[in-house]
């Protein structure tokens, strides 16, 4: 009888303690921390709900803990839709509760059944986490994400096995009130069903919620803000070390806006601001999918092509150059073209690291915008499928 006791009181204990670190981690910045630390408090208070509301008619002990607990679970559910960004079924998760809660205030205080009530508490638990579950599926492409699904459909089956168990188990008078019930074998083995799954279940949230705030403090580490193209940090990490790595053949491009501050002194920074997220967007769009592009700093953008041959970074460059300057800007308040120039190298045997190209392209780049900008120079001597338009220069 002790040890029921005092397990009594360290269940909410511990899911308090964990509510409470999930809302705390919400400040850096996870949202889904933030509704798995009510879920988690909503649940601590309903394991306390013996104690904390001893003074209250056991009526109505029973219907504020299972509210507690539809809480919990509604709030998990809550935060599956909130990590995988899926738009919640809020009001038919609602409803569902009301009508849950109306039949246990109906077995409570009509009825006096204790069975019937607990096969709706737990049935009723188990459908919220089922419905949001259901929802993920589709949405698990990383393996956290299935071990934090396979966790939730753990406590799922353990709850819906609990129900059957009492369905077969036990008779409709085998407990004749909730005092009796709650100091029960059973009460026990459910509560530490509850608490070794809702510990792992803490466990792996609190692992996938710091990945998520180390993710999120990473990519904002490695990404500029305005466009979420990579910056110069990102750029050096997410590209190849001579050094370590095999060669990395491939090609560098750099481009920046031509008459850049004019832009900005006739029609503002935030139109500028404007045209650079244009420009990164055309950049994404027009470059192949395993390119690494970079904003290196004001409206300069550094891209690496992996496997891309000097030729044809010139050709895509030059169809870049073509989008981007044929951009209508008016919705942003700018009534005149805007052009860039693009300075194209490869990667060379000699090379120490990516700034050996990178230096060559800018060399490349700035007979771009010496020759009259709006034009993509490429370094080396000229190939023989080189569009005519495309300027090259020997780079020393
Ligand atoms: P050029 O054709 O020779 O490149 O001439 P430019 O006027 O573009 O010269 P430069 O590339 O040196 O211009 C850089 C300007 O970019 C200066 C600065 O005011 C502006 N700039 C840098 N960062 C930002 C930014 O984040 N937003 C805006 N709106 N302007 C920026
Ligand atoms: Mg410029
Ligand atoms: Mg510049």
């Amino acid at each position: 009888m002790e040890s029921h006791d005092n397990f009594a009181y360290l269940l909410p204990f511990i899911f308090f303690v964990f509510g409470c670190t999930f809302l705390f981690l919400r400040r850096w910045g996870s949202d889904s921390a933030h509704h798995w630390g009510i879920g988690y408090i909503a649940a601590a208070l309903g394991f306390a709900s013996p104690l904390l509301l001893s003074e209250l008619p056991v009526e109505a002990r029973a219907i504020i803990s299972n509210a507690l607990f539809f809480a919990a679970f509604f709030f998990y559910g809550e935060a599956l839709y909130s990590r995988f960004r899926i738009l919640p079924a809020f009001n038919a998760r609602i409803f569902f509760c009301a009508v849950a809660m109306a039949g246990i205030a109906y077995l409570v205080v009509v009825a006096h059944d204790l069975k019937g009530e607990l096969i709706v508490s737990d049935l009723g638990c188990a459908i919220l986490l089922l419905i949001p579950l259901w929802q993920t599926r589709g949405h698990l492409s990383r393996p956290v994400d299935r071990v934090l699904i396979g966790m939730v459909g753990l406590v799922v089956v353990e709850t819906l096995v609990r129900v059957s168990s009492l369905i077969v188990f036990a008779s409709g008078d085998a407990y004749s009130s909730l005092d009796d019930f709650l100091s029960s074998d059973y009460a026990f083995v459910m509560q530490v069903g509850a608490s070794i799954l809702g510990f792992l279940l803490a466990l792996t949230v609190l692992g996938i919620v710091m990945l998520d705030v180390v993710g999120q403090h990473r990519h904002a580490a490695e990404h500029d803000p305005l466009t979420d193209l990579l910056n110069r940090r990102g750029f050096e990490r997410a590209t190849p070390d001579f050094a370590r790595d095999a060669f990395p053949s491939g090609a560098v491009l750099v481009c920046d806006i031509d008459h850049f501050k004019l832009v900005n002194d006739l029609f503002g920074h935030a139109a500028g601001d404007s045209v650079i997220v244009g420009l990164a967007k055309v950049l994404r769009d027009g470059l192949p999918k395993e390119a690494l592009a970079a904003r290196f700093g004001g409206e300069e953008f550094v891209a690496f092509l992996p496997g891309v041959t000097l030729a044809e970074a010139g050709v895509l460059a030059n169809a870049i150059r073509l989008t981007f300057g044929a951009r209508n800007w008016r919705e942003g308040g700018i009534d005149q073209q805007v052009t860039a120039s693009f300075g194209v190298s490869s990667t060379a045997r000699g090379d120490h690291s990516m700034h050996d190209a990178i230096g060559r392209a800018d060399a490349c780049l700035y007979a771009a915008k010496a020759g009259g900008r709006n034009q993509v120079v490429t370094e080396g001597s000229q190939p023989a499928n080189m569009p005519r338009h495309l300027r090259v220069i020997s780079v020393a």
